[in-house]
Protein backbone atom coordinates (compact mmCIF):
# COMPACT_ATOMS: atom_id res chain seq x y z
CA UNK A 1 0.00 0.00 0.00
CA UNK A 2 1.24 3.67 -0.88
CA UNK A 3 1.24 5.73 2.25
CA UNK A 4 -0.55 8.91 0.42
CA UNK A 5 -3.46 6.97 0.15
CA UNK A 6 -4.15 6.45 3.76
CA UNK A 7 -4.28 10.70 4.26
CA UNK A 8 -7.35 12.38 3.13
CA UNK A 9 -10.11 9.38 4.75
CA UNK A 10 -11.53 11.65 7.60
CA UNK A 11 -9.24 10.78 10.38
CA UNK A 12 -5.98 11.90 10.99
CA UNK A 13 -2.85 9.29 10.51
CA UNK A 14 -1.23 7.49 13.67
CA UNK A 15 2.11 5.77 12.65
CA UNK A 16 5.15 5.15 14.25
CA UNK A 17 9.17 5.13 13.97
CA UNK A 18 11.66 2.43 15.16
CA UNK A 19 15.05 1.46 14.21
CA UNK A 20 17.27 -1.19 13.95
CA UNK A 21 19.58 -2.56 16.81
CA UNK A 22 23.29 -2.03 16.71
CA UNK A 23 25.36 -3.66 14.75
CA UNK A 24 26.98 -6.05 17.07
CA UNK A 25 23.55 -7.11 18.28
CA UNK A 26 21.53 -9.50 16.35
CA UNK A 27 19.07 -8.07 14.44
CA UNK A 28 16.71 -10.89 16.24
CA UNK A 29 17.19 -9.02 19.27
CA UNK A 30 14.47 -6.66 18.21
CA UNK A 31 11.84 -8.46 17.10
CA UNK A 32 10.32 -9.61 20.60
CA UNK A 33 9.55 -5.37 21.05
CA UNK A 34 8.97 -4.74 17.12
CA UNK A 35 5.65 -7.07 17.14
CA UNK A 36 4.24 -5.81 20.55
CA UNK A 37 4.69 -2.51 18.98
CA UNK A 38 3.23 -3.50 16.06
CA UNK A 39 -0.03 -5.05 17.53
CA UNK A 40 -0.92 -1.67 18.44
CA UNK A 41 -1.94 -1.36 14.61
CA UNK A 42 -0.46 2.29 13.67
CA UNK A 43 -1.58 3.40 10.16
CA UNK A 44 2.35 2.66 8.92
CA UNK A 45 5.72 2.23 10.65
CA UNK A 46 8.66 4.02 9.38
CA UNK A 47 12.15 2.14 9.82
CA UNK A 48 15.51 4.64 10.50
CA UNK A 49 18.70 4.04 8.28
CA UNK A 50 22.38 4.69 9.29
CA UNK A 51 25.22 6.25 8.59
CA UNK A 52 25.04 5.16 5.09
CA UNK A 53 27.86 3.74 2.59
CA UNK A 54 27.65 0.57 1.53
CA UNK A 55 25.31 -2.48 3.28
CA UNK A 56 23.79 0.45 5.31
CA UNK A 57 20.70 -0.44 4.07
CA UNK A 58 20.52 -3.98 4.95
CA UNK A 59 19.29 -3.83 8.36
CA UNK A 60 16.29 -1.39 7.73
CA UNK A 61 15.66 -3.32 4.51
CA UNK A 62 15.21 -6.37 6.73
CA UNK A 63 12.79 -4.55 9.48
CA UNK A 64 10.82 -3.13 7.22
CA UNK A 65 10.31 -6.15 5.48
CA UNK A 66 9.52 -8.28 8.54
CA UNK A 67 7.02 -5.56 9.69
CA UNK A 68 5.54 -5.66 6.91
CA UNK A 69 4.96 -9.46 6.07
CA UNK A 70 5.37 -10.71 8.88
CA UNK A 71 3.20 -8.17 11.28
CA UNK A 72 1.53 -7.23 8.63
CA UNK A 73 1.77 -2.97 9.37
CA UNK A 74 2.28 -1.09 6.29
CA UNK A 75 5.71 0.00 6.68
CA UNK A 76 8.33 2.73 5.07
CA UNK A 77 12.34 2.46 4.49
CA UNK A 78 14.34 5.61 5.43
CA UNK A 79 17.12 5.74 2.58
CA UNK A 80 19.68 8.69 2.95
CA UNK A 81 21.73 10.09 -0.18
CA UNK A 82 25.16 11.76 1.16
CA UNK A 83 27.77 8.84 1.72
CA UNK A 84 25.85 7.12 -1.43
CA UNK A 85 26.66 7.23 -5.07
CA UNK A 86 23.94 6.97 -7.91
CA UNK A 87 25.05 3.37 -8.24
CA UNK A 88 24.97 2.21 -4.60
CA UNK A 89 21.69 3.87 -4.84
CA UNK A 90 20.10 1.93 -7.26
CA UNK A 91 21.47 -1.18 -6.05
CA UNK A 92 19.61 -0.53 -2.69
CA UNK A 93 16.32 0.34 -4.25
CA UNK A 94 16.44 -2.70 -5.93
CA UNK A 95 16.94 -4.54 -3.22
CA UNK A 96 13.69 -2.75 -1.48
CA UNK A 97 12.11 -3.92 -4.23
CA UNK A 98 12.78 -7.15 -4.50
CA UNK A 99 11.45 -7.43 -0.41
CA UNK A 100 8.29 -5.79 -1.26
CA UNK A 101 9.14 -2.28 0.41
CA UNK A 102 6.86 0.31 -1.56
CA UNK A 103 7.54 3.39 0.62
CA UNK A 104 10.24 5.38 1.34
CA UNK A 105 11.63 8.27 3.36
CA UNK A 106 14.27 10.02 0.92
CA UNK A 107 16.37 12.04 2.84
CA UNK A 108 20.50 13.64 2.57
CA UNK A 109 21.26 12.46 5.95
CA UNK A 110 23.78 14.49 8.04
CA UNK A 111 27.93 14.49 7.30
CA UNK A 112 29.89 12.56 8.78
CA UNK A 113 32.94 13.89 10.24
CA UNK A 114 35.90 12.31 8.57
CA UNK A 115 34.10 10.92 5.61
CA UNK A 116 34.19 13.25 2.52
CA UNK A 117 30.23 12.90 1.21
CA UNK A 118 29.80 11.26 -2.29
CA UNK A 119 28.96 14.06 -4.92
CA UNK A 120 25.91 12.06 -6.79
CA UNK A 121 22.85 13.36 -4.50
CA UNK A 122 23.35 17.10 -2.64
CA UNK A 123 19.38 16.97 -1.70
CA UNK A 124 17.09 15.10 -0.55
CA UNK A 125 15.24 16.51 -3.41
CA UNK A 126 17.56 15.08 -5.80
CA UNK A 127 17.16 11.51 -4.52
CA UNK A 128 13.13 11.81 -4.46
CA UNK A 129 13.47 12.66 -8.11
CA UNK A 130 15.79 9.58 -8.60
CA UNK A 131 13.84 7.51 -6.35
CA UNK A 132 10.61 8.36 -8.82
CA UNK A 133 12.69 7.46 -11.73
CA UNK A 134 13.59 4.35 -10.43
CA UNK A 135 10.51 2.72 -9.50
CA UNK A 136 6.97 2.60 -8.56
CA UNK A 137 7.98 3.83 -4.79
CA UNK A 138 5.66 6.29 -3.01
CA UNK A 139 8.27 8.81 -1.31
CA UNK A 140 8.00 11.09 1.57
CA UNK A 141 10.23 13.78 2.84
CA UNK A 142 11.11 15.48 6.11
CA UNK A 143 10.86 18.79 7.38
CA UNK A 144 11.65 20.87 10.25
CA UNK A 145 8.77 22.99 12.25
CA UNK A 146 12.25 25.07 14.07
CA UNK A 147 14.07 25.01 10.75
CA UNK A 148 16.71 22.79 9.42
CA UNK A 149 20.09 23.66 11.43
CA UNK A 150 21.99 24.03 7.47
CA UNK A 151 19.21 26.46 6.12
CA UNK A 152 20.07 30.52 6.05
CA UNK A 153 16.34 31.45 7.31
CA UNK A 154 12.84 29.66 7.49
CA UNK A 155 12.01 31.30 4.24
CA UNK A 156 14.81 29.83 2.15
CA UNK A 157 14.25 26.54 4.11
CA UNK A 158 10.61 26.09 3.27
CA UNK A 159 11.19 27.21 -0.27
CA UNK A 160 13.44 24.73 -0.19
CA UNK A 161 10.97 21.92 0.75
CA UNK A 162 9.32 23.25 -1.97
CA UNK A 163 11.69 21.61 -4.02
CA UNK A 164 11.58 18.46 -2.13
CA UNK A 165 8.12 17.99 -2.83
CA UNK A 166 7.98 18.85 -6.64
CA UNK A 167 10.97 16.52 -7.35
CA UNK A 168 7.85 13.70 -5.90
CA UNK A 169 7.67 13.70 -2.00
CA UNK A 170 3.77 13.34 -1.53
CA UNK A 171 4.10 13.30 2.04
CA UNK A 172 6.28 14.88 4.85
CA UNK A 173 7.10 13.68 8.53
CA UNK A 174 8.35 16.37 10.60
CA UNK A 175 11.41 16.63 13.21
CA UNK A 176 10.04 15.93 16.54
CA UNK A 177 9.24 19.86 18.82
CA UNK A 178 7.76 20.23 21.82
CA UNK A 179 6.25 23.57 21.54
CA UNK A 180 3.39 23.03 18.84
CA UNK A 181 3.61 26.78 17.76
CA UNK A 182 6.10 26.13 16.07
CA UNK A 183 4.61 23.53 14.40
CA UNK A 184 1.24 25.84 13.32
CA UNK A 185 3.80 28.33 12.19
CA UNK A 186 5.55 26.04 9.90
CA UNK A 187 2.39 24.76 8.55
CA UNK A 188 1.38 28.93 7.55
CA UNK A 189 4.70 29.03 5.96
CA UNK A 190 4.09 25.68 4.13
CA UNK A 191 0.80 27.10 2.75
CA UNK A 192 2.01 30.33 1.98
CA UNK A 193 5.00 27.94 -0.13
CA UNK A 194 1.99 26.01 -1.93
CA UNK A 195 3.04 22.94 -0.38
CA UNK A 196 -0.26 20.93 -0.10
CA UNK A 197 0.94 17.48 0.40
CA UNK A 198 -0.29 16.20 4.03
CA UNK A 199 2.43 16.14 6.59
CA UNK A 200 2.99 14.79 9.89
CA UNK A 201 4.00 16.29 13.30
CA UNK A 202 6.94 14.24 14.85
CA UNK A 203 6.72 13.54 18.52
CA UNK A 204 8.60 12.02 20.79
CA UNK A 205 7.76 11.21 24.50
CA UNK A 206 10.47 12.17 26.68
CA UNK A 207 11.43 9.31 28.97
CA UNK A 208 14.57 9.37 30.34
CA UNK A 209 17.34 12.69 31.20
CA UNK A 210 19.86 11.22 28.64
CA UNK A 211 17.51 10.77 25.48
CA UNK A 212 16.50 14.17 26.13
CA UNK A 213 20.01 15.52 26.43
CA UNK A 214 20.96 13.80 23.00
CA UNK A 215 17.95 14.54 20.85
CA UNK A 216 18.48 18.39 21.69
CA UNK A 217 22.32 18.49 20.79
CA UNK A 218 21.16 16.06 17.57
CA UNK A 219 18.33 17.89 16.17
CA UNK A 220 18.43 21.74 18.21
CA UNK A 221 14.62 21.04 19.45
CA UNK A 222 13.30 24.19 22.04
CA UNK A 223 12.49 23.09 24.97
CA UNK A 224 9.59 25.04 26.12
CA UNK A 225 9.60 26.70 30.23
CA UNK A 226 6.84 24.21 31.13
CA UNK A 227 8.76 21.01 29.98
CA UNK A 228 11.97 21.94 31.15
CA UNK A 229 10.36 22.62 34.89
CA UNK A 230 9.10 18.99 34.27
CA UNK A 231 12.62 17.31 33.37
CA UNK A 232 13.98 19.06 36.55
CA UNK A 233 11.22 18.41 38.94
CA UNK A 234 11.81 14.33 37.73
CA UNK A 235 15.39 13.94 36.67
CA UNK A 236 16.15 11.39 39.58
CA UNK A 237 13.00 9.68 39.42
CA UNK A 238 12.77 7.79 36.55
CA UNK A 239 9.12 6.34 36.87
CA UNK A 240 7.67 9.65 37.75
CA UNK A 241 9.85 11.16 34.49
CA UNK A 242 8.34 8.42 32.15
CA UNK A 243 4.84 9.20 33.15
CA UNK A 244 5.12 13.27 32.90
CA UNK A 245 6.96 12.53 29.53
CA UNK A 246 3.91 10.54 28.29
CA UNK A 247 1.84 12.95 29.40
CA UNK A 248 3.19 15.93 28.41
CA UNK A 249 3.56 14.17 24.38
CA UNK A 250 -0.71 13.27 24.94
CA UNK A 251 -1.36 16.63 25.77
CA UNK A 252 0.85 17.72 22.77
CA UNK A 253 -1.24 15.42 20.17
CA UNK A 254 -4.56 16.25 21.42
CA UNK A 255 -3.95 19.67 21.08
CA UNK A 256 -2.88 18.56 17.52
CA UNK A 257 -5.34 16.75 16.80
CA UNK A 258 -8.21 19.31 18.04
CA UNK A 259 -6.66 22.09 15.43
CA UNK A 260 -6.94 18.81 12.73
CA UNK A 261 -3.45 18.36 12.03
CA UNK A 262 -3.15 15.48 9.02
CA UNK A 263 -1.13 12.96 11.37
CA UNK A 264 0.80 12.06 14.36
CA UNK A 265 4.44 10.14 13.55
CA UNK A 266 5.20 9.13 17.08
CA UNK A 267 9.16 8.36 17.43
CA UNK A 268 8.69 4.95 19.73
CA UNK A 269 12.01 4.61 20.89
CA UNK A 270 11.58 1.11 19.96
CA UNK A 271 9.63 1.06 23.69
CA UNK A 272 6.16 -0.84 23.86
CA UNK A 273 5.58 0.30 27.13
CA UNK A 274 5.37 4.00 26.00
CA UNK A 275 3.65 3.70 22.68
CA UNK A 276 0.96 1.51 23.83
CA UNK A 277 -0.36 4.18 26.92
CA UNK A 278 0.23 7.12 24.19
CA UNK A 279 -2.01 4.70 21.80
CA UNK A 280 -4.73 3.97 24.26
CA UNK A 281 -4.82 7.56 25.76
CA UNK A 282 -5.49 8.77 22.19
CA UNK A 283 -7.26 6.20 19.66
CA UNK A 284 -10.61 7.54 20.15
CA UNK A 285 -9.52 11.19 19.07
CA UNK A 286 -7.80 10.25 15.55
P1 LIG B 1 17.32 18.21 2.71
O1 LIG B 1 15.87 18.23 2.44
O2 LIG B 1 18.24 17.98 1.57
O3 LIG B 1 17.70 19.58 3.42
C1 LIG B 1 18.97 19.77 4.02
C2 LIG B 1 19.34 21.24 4.02
O4 LIG B 1 19.61 21.67 2.66
C3 LIG B 1 18.23 22.16 4.53
O5 LIG B 1 18.84 23.20 5.25
C4 LIG B 1 17.57 22.69 3.27
O6 LIG B 1 16.99 23.97 3.46
C5 LIG B 1 18.76 22.75 2.31
N1 LIG B 1 18.39 22.53 0.90
C6 LIG B 1 17.56 21.58 0.43
N2 LIG B 1 17.47 21.66 -0.93
C7 LIG B 1 18.27 22.71 -1.30
C8 LIG B 1 18.60 23.29 -2.55
N3 LIG B 1 18.09 22.83 -3.70
N4 LIG B 1 19.48 24.35 -2.56
C9 LIG B 1 20.01 24.82 -1.40
N5 LIG B 1 19.71 24.29 -0.18
C10 LIG B 1 18.86 23.25 -0.13
N6 LIG B 1 19.00 10.72 9.35
C11 LIG B 1 19.56 9.48 9.17
O7 LIG B 1 20.79 9.38 9.01
N7 LIG B 1 18.78 8.35 9.15
C12 LIG B 1 17.43 8.40 9.29
O8 LIG B 1 16.76 7.37 9.26
C13 LIG B 1 16.81 9.67 9.49
N8 LIG B 1 15.47 9.77 9.61
C14 LIG B 1 14.89 11.02 9.74
C15 LIG B 1 13.48 11.11 9.83
C16 LIG B 1 12.87 12.35 9.98
C17 LIG B 1 11.36 12.43 10.05
C18 LIG B 1 13.66 13.54 10.06
C19 LIG B 1 12.99 14.87 10.26
C20 LIG B 1 15.05 13.45 9.98
C21 LIG B 1 15.68 12.21 9.80
N9 LIG B 1 17.06 12.08 9.69
C22 LIG B 1 17.64 10.84 9.51
C23 LIG B 1 17.93 13.27 9.81
C24 LIG B 1 18.23 13.92 8.44
O9 LIG B 1 19.03 13.06 7.66
C25 LIG B 1 18.97 15.25 8.71
O10 LIG B 1 18.12 16.15 9.34
C26 LIG B 1 19.67 15.89 7.52
O11 LIG B 1 20.53 16.91 8.03
C27 LIG B 1 18.77 16.56 6.51
O12 LIG B 1 18.08 15.65 5.76
P2 LIG B 1 16.88 16.14 4.77
O13 LIG B 1 16.46 14.96 4.02
O14 LIG B 1 15.86 16.89 5.52
O15 LIG B 1 17.73 17.14 3.83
Amino acid sequence: MKIHSLFGKGKAVFSFEVFPPKKDSPIESVYGKLEEICALKPDFISVTYGAGGSGAHSRTCEIASKIKHDFHVESVAHLTCVNSTREMIGETLDDFKAHGIENILALRGDYVEGVEPQKDFRYASELCAYIRAHGDFDVSGACYPEVHVDAKNEVEDVLNLKKKVDAGATHLISQLFFDNAFFYRFLERTKIAGINVPIEAGIMPVTNKKQIERMVSLCGASLPPKFAKMMQKYENKPEALRDAGIAYAVEQIVDLLANGVDGIHLYTMNNPTVAEKITRAVETLL
